[in-house]
C-alpha cells in the first residue's frame, strides 16, 4: 500500500469539530452522498460469506437515512449485488456489485454494467480455481456470475500467496487480475476498482444535479466512504474532495489511506446514528 499512515478516530474528530468541518462545508450541504462497502463494515466480518447478516440496526439506518431528500446511499461490495440486497431484506438502496462492476438503481433488478461487462473467465483459470477449493481443507468457492472467489477459513492450511502467483501467471495478458483481501483471493477485470465506480456514481449525481456533465468535485457534492479491506483503499487513494473516507479497522493494523479510522461495525452503527440526527436537524 501506498500513502498510507494512522488516521484520526473518526468519532472523536466529529464530536470536536462536528459534521460540516469535517466534510470541508460552512453549512450542511443539500446534498451528501454515502457510500458504504458491506463485508467487515455494516457486517461483522465472516469466513464463511452466507452467514455474513447485517449488524442489527445497521440495514434501518442505512434505509431511513437513503430516503432523506438530501442524501444519496449506495452499497458497493465485492459480492454479486442481489446477495447484498438479500442480507437487507430491502430493494430501496442501490448497490454496486462486484466491486462496482454491476449496478442496480433503488427498486430496479436491472443490472446495469458500469465496468467491463463480459465478466466470463478463461476456463482453464476457473478449472483451477475450482481445483483448488477441492484441495484444501477450510477452503470454499463463490461463484459470482462467472467470476470465481476463494474463501478460507483460519484452520485452513491454504496459502493464498501461491495461488496467487500461480493465478496470475495464468492470467497474464488475458485482461484480468487477482486480488487479496480479507481471507478471500478473486479475480477481476484488470484496471477496473471500487474507486473508478464511486468517481463515476459521483460524477453522474453531479450531472443529474446540475443537467450538465461535471464532476463531484466541481459541483461540490461531497461524499462518505466507509471500507475495511484492500478493494477499498483503492477508493481512499483515488478519492476526491469534497467529502472524507474511513477505514474499518477490525483486527487488522491501522494502516490505510483513509482521512479517518472506526474500530468496526459496532462504531459503524453509532455514526449512521450520529449522521442521521445531524441530517434530520438541517
Ligand atoms: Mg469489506
Amino acid at each position: 500500500m501506498n500513502n498510507t499512515a494512522s488516521p484520526p478516530h473518526l468519532l472523536e474528530k466529529l464530536s470536536k469539530k462536528g459534521l460540516n468541518r469535517l466534510l470541508n462545508c460552512r453549512e450542511l450541504p443539500c446534498c451528501l452522498h454515502l457510500f458504504t462497502d458491506y463485508d467487515g463494515t455494516l457486517a461483522p466480518f465472516k469466513a464463511d460469506p452466507s452467514q455474513s447478516y447485517p449488524l442489527p440496526g445497521a440495514g434501518g439506518l442505512l434505509l431511513e437515512l437513503n430516503a432523506l431528500p438530501n442524501i444519496v446511499v449506495t452499497l458497493i461490495t465485492g459480492r454479486e449485488p442481489e446477495d447484498v440486497r438479500k442480507f437487507l431484506a430491502s430493494k430501496e438502496i442501490p448497490v454496486a456489485g462486484l466491486h462496482g462492476l454491476i449496478y442496480l438503481a433503488s427498486g430496479s433488478d436491472n443490472r446495469e454494467f458500469l465496468g467491463k461487462n463480459d465478466l466470463s473467465l478463461p476456463t482453464e483459470v476457473k478449472g483451477r480455481i475450482r481445483q483448488i477449493a477441492e484441495e484444501y481443507y477450510g477452503v470454499s468457492l463463490e461463484n459470482k456470475g462467472g467470476m470465481l472467489a476463494l474463501h478460507w477459513t483460519p484452520e485452513s492450511r491454504f496459502s493464498p500467496d501461491g495461488a496467487r502467483e500461480e493465478l496470475e501467471e495464468m492470467l497474464l495478458e488475458a485482461g484480468w487480475e487477482v486480488l487479496q483481501g480479507r481471507q478471500v483471493l478473486e479475480v477481476r477485470p484488470a484496471g477496473w476498482h471500487k474507486g473508478k465506480a464511486v468517481d463515476y456514481l459521483r460524477s453522474r449525481l453531479a450531472a443529474s444535479n446540475s443537467g450538465q456533465e461535471m464532476t463531484a468535485a466541481q459541483a461540490e457534492i461531497p461524499a462518505i466512504y466507509l471500507g475495511d479491506d484492500t478493494t477499498d483503499e483503492d477508493v481512499f487513494q483515488s478519492f476526491t474532495r469534497p467529502g472524507f473516507t474511513v477505514y474499518i479497522k477490525n483486527e487488522d493494523e491501522l494502516e490505510t489511506a483513509a482521512d479517518y479510522y472506526l474500530k468496526d461495525p459496532l462504531e459503524v452503527r453509532k455514526f449512521l446514528e450520529q449522521l442521521l440526527q445531524e441530517v434530520q436537524k438541517k
